[in-house]
């Protein structure tokens, strides 16, 4: 917990510190304004690339769900930020008249027209991202290929202010700046190329459909040992088979980590997920990861026991933690709340079936409707006691989540995890 509040506390430092640098000083208010929203919002810009560069160290903390939700609201700031550095200059311009601002925002070959084209690059390319928050027009690969091209942006805003900055010129803040740079060059390498470099070869052994629409794939490692994960973590997987493009995308790991197997369970769901029935036995696959954190083994031991509701294909990181406490002969009590369309659509029913035929601490309650308070109410003994763990669609975890909070389970008590890292 301790580590999670000063890395919170280092990154709040490395985004203010060049903006203490503007201080003291007698320049024109609307001019001391932009140059604080240009350090503090470049600040950010470049930290986006180390959170989002999947290192280790840091998402062992947070959770790389977490991390990508803070790199979206804190790139949103950043952004807000710089657009006030432009407007905070263009009024402060504006006093010299407007044949000043003009010839300001006139391009020519100067680093000011480098940060203004970097700057509508950086907004074309926000303005596709909320286009396709929106509307599935655009699909998310073509936008993740597109938002890749955002850091040739900041890339030109790190120039930009590298060589116009007044405070930049000289002296600690220009090394600090440098520092910063160079930072998210590695942030960049990093992700490009040493994230998939230590990716691991698996074999695809087996593939069947199970409930509807859902590929079950069984995974052998062609070269070293079975991957080490928590119940409960996701990782990235990359098929080379015939008919389904080498993307890569984020599937959790349904199979307990003490199992000798380790399996997949992706449910069709969009134009890659579709092309999942041409995935052929034997065909070579790579996994990179685990990564998140949402897990019993995430939170201390001293817990008194679980409650696992899921939501359709939700049901795959509470499939992998059941099993695993199971296995390890877990006597604590565990109630899974399992939501889905029809009996059709329930994965691994057989296997929960005989798991709560034969251990008495494992409750199970299929749900073919909405999971609402009275039924948690009927269902979990203890309510204030366990731990919860859901999974699902996000509108059925908001909801689960309130009627939780309704029912004065401590928000500390409740864990998610949504299917998506935007
Ligand atoms: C942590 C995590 C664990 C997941 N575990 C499972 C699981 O066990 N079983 C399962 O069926 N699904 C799981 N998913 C969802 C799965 O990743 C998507 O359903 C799949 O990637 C959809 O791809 P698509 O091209 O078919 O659909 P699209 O319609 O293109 O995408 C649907 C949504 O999936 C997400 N997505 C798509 N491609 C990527 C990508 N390359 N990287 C990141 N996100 C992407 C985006 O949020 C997108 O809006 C998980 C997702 C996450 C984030």
């Amino acid at each position: 917990m301790i580590k999670r509040y000063l890395l919170l506390a280092g990154y709040i430092a490395l985004v203010l510190f060049p903006a203490g640098f503007v201080f003291p000083s007698d320049t024109d208010l609307r001019y001391l304004l932009a140059r604080i929203f240009a350090l503090s919002g470049a600040s950010l810009l470049l930290l986006q690339l180390p959170l989002a560069a999947r290192f280790k160290w840091l998402e062992r903390v947070y959770g790389l769900d977490k991390l990508m939700r803070f790199h979206l609201w804190t790139g949103i700031i950043g952004y807000c930020l710089i657009t006030l550095h432009g407007t905070m200059i263009l009024v402060y311009y504006w006093q010299f008249g407007w044949d000043v601002v003009v010839a300001f925002i006139t391009p020519g070959w100067r680093w000011e027209t480098l940060g203004l084209v970097s700057f509508l690059f950086i907004t074309i390319i926000i303005l596709i991202t909320f286009i396709r928050r929106y509307s599935p027009k655009v699909p998310y690969h073509v936008w993740k290929w597109i938002h890749q091209f955002i850091y040739l942006g900041v890339l030109g805003g790190f120039f930009h202010s590298l060589f116009l900055g007044t405070q930049l010129t000289g002296g600690l803040l220009r090394w600090y700046w440098i520092g910063l740079g160079l930072l998210a060059l590695y942030a960049f390498i990093h992700r490009r190329c040493i994230v998939p470099y230590k990716a691991k070869p698996y074999r695809v052994s087996d593939h069947q459909v199970i409930a509807k629409t859902v590929h079950h794939v069984i995974l052998e490692p062609t070269a070293g040992a079975k991957l080490q994960h928590q119940p409960g973590q996701f990782i990235f997987v990359q098929f080379q088979s015939q008919g389904i493009t080498k993307e890569w995308h984020p599937f959790t790991v349904s199979s307990a980590p003490s199992a000798q197997q380790l399996t997949l369970s992706m449910k069709t769901s969009g134009d890659w997920t579709q092309t999942l029935d041409q995935l052929a036995i034997g065909s070579h696959a790579k996994i990179e990861g685990p990564y998140g954190r949402f897990s019993y083994a995430s939170i201390p031991p001293d817990d008194f026991g679980y409650v696992f509701v899921a939501g359709g294909i939700g049901i795959t990181p509470l499939h992998s933690m059941i099993t695993e406490l199971l296995a390890q002969s877990s006597a604590k009590p565990m109630t899974l709340l399992y939501s889905a369309r029809s009996v059709d659509d329930i994965a691994f029913k057989t296997e929960f079936d005989a798991l709560a035929a034969s251990h008495s601490n494992f409750k199970l309650v299929y749900v073919t409707g909405r999971i609402d308070q009275a039924c948690l109410q009927k269902e979990i003994p203890e309510q204030l006691r366990q731990q919860y763990f859901i999974c699902g669609p996000k509108p059925m975890m908001k909801a689960i989540v309130k009627c939780l909070h309704n029912l004065a389970v401590p928000t500390k008590q409740i864990h998610f995890e949504e299917f998506a890292l935007n």
